[in-house]
């Protein structure tokens, strides 16, 4: 058996090698690198994809969510609400921007914001929640919305992880992931569920005159050529990762589809594992596995992970250090046990390899490896 990888790119690339260098030469030979035609056909394409809502592409998720919150108004002391069980850029963004990250730990089921806990860190000043969908399971977006509304707040969604995932509402209404909020952002980091060969990222809204602006945000603050009627940003797309992304996203129904093939053969072979505890379905949302990832229970995680790498089964820890401990963002108020779910995530979570060119013979002895561990 080859090497088990967390994620085969190459393997990925091979498969729709022959569309994608096509793609690739037809931007070369056309030299229009810059907001060439493939930027607002890929836009287009992914707007239909997500039921109409208005796309402005972006360079990186990170770029997406700072334009988000730039184009909204926020302003520096304003609080803005995020789970402290995220990736960096979320609460690095509102930093950045002089805004107040206001952390809330997480469900230890789903690993989304605990909605129950959203309301007492309300204040006067905050301004927005920032829900994360992790690992590709929506966050629990009926009550947030409910929340927002009531207390006159901006929601803007992180769908970094969960592209393509859908949230049913309690009146059975569908709806994507970002395009539930005010403003959605999203990465095409080569590694996620529909990732491009460079950076890029895009912002989701369903207001056409937020669209404009945010449009307007993302160049420059240009309304006209040479006109700057606010201070923007240089964050686009480049037509390269257009083009790429254009004919990738034709394949991510099926990419997701097979990640879900890849997640419910580990949820049946590690049922009766005693020390691992699989991924929760959340009722009200698809899953798009962006992550597998497991709870280890009564064992030493890093031992354990240690033995599976021995082994050649590769895994990594989403995410190793809570926020609130990291340098950048930790306060003296924050001391151990103030987020102590998310504080027990950070020892026990495991993310197993997950991706579209996944073999059941790599699932077999994956699972085959786990289950033979002695602790
Ligand atoms: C990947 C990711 C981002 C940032 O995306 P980039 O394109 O790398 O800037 C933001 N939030 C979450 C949850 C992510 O997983």
């Amino acid at each position: 058996m080859a090497e088990i990888k967390m994620v085969d790119l190459k393997g990925q690339y091979l498969r729709i090698k022959n569309e994608i260098d096509a793609a690739i030469q037809e931007v070369l030979l056309s030299t229009a690198f810059i907001q060439g035609p493939q930027v607002k056909s890929f836009a287009q394409a992914l707007s239909k994809d997500n039921q109409g809502v208005h796309v402005i592409p972006c360079a990186n998720g990170t770029d997406a969510l700072q334009i988000a919150m730039m184009t909204l108004g926020l302003k520096p002391g304003d609080e803005v609400i995020l789970p402290v069980h995220t990736y960096v850029a979320t609460a690095e963004v509102i930093a950045l921007l002089g805004l107040v990250p206001v952390f809330i730990d997480v469900n230890p089921n789903t690993f989304n914001i605990e909605v129950n806990q959203i309301e007492s860190k309300i204040t006067p000043l905050t301004k927005a929640i920032v829900p994360v969908h992790l690992y590709g399971q929506c966050a629990d977006m009926e009550p947030i919305m409910k929340i927002a509304q009531m207390n006159n707040l901006f929601v803007i969604e992180d769908l970094a992880q969960a592209l393509g995932a859908d949230y049913t509402f309690s009146d059975g209404s569908v709806k994507r992931a970002g395009t539930i909020g005010d403003i959605g952002c999203t990465s095409f980091f080569p590694s996620k569920n529909l990732g491009c060969y460079g950076d890029g990222g895009a912002i989701f809204t369903n207001d056409a005159e937020l669209a404009k602006k945010i449009q307007i945000t993302a160049n420059h603050g240009q309304t006209v050529k040479y006109q700057h009627d606010s201070i923007g940003v240089n964050s686009r797309l480049d037509t390269l990762q257009a083009a790429i992304l254009q004919v990738k996203l034709k394949y991510l129904a099926e990419y997701t589809r097979k990640r879900n093939e890849v997640a419910d053969f580990y949820d049946k072979h590690l049922a009766n594992v005693s020390f691992v505890q699989t991924p929760f379905r959340a009722v009200n949302s698809s899953h798009v596995f962006h992550q597998y990832t497991i709870k280890t229970k009564g064992i030493d995680r890093d031992k354990f992970k240690k033995y599976l790498e021995e082994n050649g089964v590769p895994s990594m820890i989403y995410y190793p250090i809570p926020l609130h401990f990291q340098k950048a963002y930790s306060r003296k108020q924050f001391g151990e046990g103030s987020f102590p779910v998310t504080e027990k995530l950070s020892k026990t979570v495991l993310s197993l390899p997950i991706h579209t060119e996944m073999t059941n013979d790599e699932l077999s002895y994956i699972c085959d490896v786990i289950k033979k561990y002695h602790a």
